[in-house]
């Protein structure tokens, strides 16, 4: 079963979380191997998915959001687009847009970032939004500060987290065919927080901090994938007192539907149905997160450009 755990360093400024995708991942890789359009992943695809999968679930339960974050990664490679997204109950749900051969060698920046024009963007899309509201999104590129190529998404994602949440973290994120997991240690501001240098204490904190990331980046991929979440936390932390909390469990759900296929066609506009319609005799759209199959014939057409309905904006280009 897949999980989340949370723990915390007592009395240290200091916070964490693993994940590890079992059932949910391989659910979401039969989906995949189950298209008979895409086929299944090429392996250093699947990592690189399953990564961000088990980043997506990290960050949703860091920020507690309440809707849904989106991790997206925009690439200038054969990886033209990859999404996992994330609800507040931790359902998951992960897709990629492969264009050409990925050979089994291939690292990130070769995926994604090929001419140094690959960005990442998290996007914060609340549940209840006031009319005219748009998401939060922020993007960064997959370069580093001498725009070096990044190697690991882990480090484009630790970037964005110093930016975004001016807090210092350290993720490790690992992935194969059968699980997809990730650990995140963060430092948590203080009192005094700005007057770091002054402050002997914070400094001593911060020293914490230090510590326990250097322990973290340690832990190996094999590890990450294999063993057990106490089994790390011992492994890792052994010398420091460790408060773990009641473990979720995220799992795979799409949040498709036959009503937001149809606002999709809505949106191309009644002449673009009705050419899709003369040529083939009904409109077919697939959900490339799960595989469901969704068909549209002249008559369903003619209903969803007559009924008033409420139509709620499309915003983005999945279902
Ligand atoms: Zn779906």
């Amino acid at each position: 079963m897949s999980e989340l755990h949370k723990f915390l360093f007592d009395g240290m400024p200091v916070r964490g979380m693993i994940v590890r995708l079992t059932g949910s991942w391989t659910e979401m890789l039969s989906r995949r191997a189950a298209n008979s359009e895409t086929g299944a992943y090429a392996p250093p695809v699947r990592d690189l998915l399953g990564e961000m999968a088990a980043a997506a679930v990290l960050m949703q339960s860091n920020i507690k959001f309440n809707g849904s974050l989106v991790l997206q990664v925009f690439g200038d490679g054969p990886v033209k687009v990859a999404v996992a997204e994330v609800q507040p109950d931790l359902s998951v749900r992960a897709t990629a847009k492969v264009v050409g051969d990925v050979p089994a060698t291939a690292r990130l920046p070769d995926m994604v970032n090929v001419n140094n024009k690959g960005r990442c963007a998290i996007t914060l899309d609340p549940k209840d939004k006031f009319p005219g509201q748009q998401p939060y999104q922020g993007v960064v590129p997959l370069f580093g500060d001498q725009h070096e190529k990044l190697g690991k998404l882990s480090e484009v994602l630790e970037h964005y987290m110093l930016q975004s949440e001016q807090l210092d973290t350290r993720l490790i994120l690992a992935a194969d065919d059968k699980v997809a997991a990730g650990l995140l240690i963060q430092r948590l501001p203080t009192q005094g927080e700005k007057n770091i240098g002054s402050a002997g204490d914070d400094i001593g904190l911060i020293e914490d901090y230090n510590r326990i990331a250097i322990l973290a980046a340690t832990l190996t991929r094999e590890e990450l994938l294999t063993l057990d979440v106490g089994t790390i936390l011992h492994r890792l932390f052994w010398e420091e007192k460790v408060i773990r909390f009641e473990p979720q469990t995220p799992r795979f759900a799409c949040t498709c539907s036959r009503e937001r296929v149809g606002n999709m066609i809505r949106s191309l506009g009644a002449a673009e149905a009705e050419g899709i319609l003369a040529e083939r005799g009904e409109i077919e759209v697939g959900c490339d997160f799960c595989g469901q199959q969704y068909r549209f014939d002249a008559v369903d057409a003619a209903q969803i450009f007559t009924s008033p309905g409420d139509q709620p904006p499309v915003t983005k280009a999945v279902q």
